[in-house]
């Protein structure tokens, strides 16, 4: 696979090898370096023992790079996103949860849902006002 993953804000590659890289801090202000996968709809998060985190608390991603916060408040305060082009240059929206234990991913392109991923997908992608398609 020869997606590129990148920061929004100043158009890095957020990809590495086979992991997606992220600075991360949650809401107890523990923050770290998490990296995950960049198969959409794997949840494995590989991060330091340190970097502790219940069960639905609020994670905030940044760019590793240029530090931009990767929320989108105003689509959802608990959704952040990031730049997928894949291997034809197509660009999409991937945005995902940062509710640690929600399991949600959205590809989208011009506003529009291409594909949903995770088991709490449904209850994100109505915020759009319509269900996932497969
Ligand atoms: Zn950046």
């Amino acid at each position: 696979m020869k997606n590129r993953f990148l920061c929004p804000s100043c158009r890095s590659d957020l990809k590495i090898k086979n992991s997606i890289i992220f600075s991360a801090q949650t809401e107890k202000g523990v923050r770290g370096l998490v990296l995950f996968s960049p198969e959409l709809g794997n949840y494995s998060i590989i991060h330091v023992p340190g970097f502790t985190y219940s069960e639905g608390e609020h994670i905030d991603f940044f760019c590793p790079v240029c530090h931009a916060n990767l929320g989108i408040p105003e689509v959802g305060k608990d959704l952040a996103e990031v730049v997928l082009v894949d291997e034809r240059k197509e660009e999409y929206h991937i945005i995902f949860s940062e509710t640690a234990g929600k399991q949600c991913t959205i590809k989208m392109k011009e506003n529009q849902i291409v594909a949903a991923y995770g088991e709490d997908a449904d209850e994100f992608s109505n915020f759009w006002g319509e269900g996932p398609r497969y």
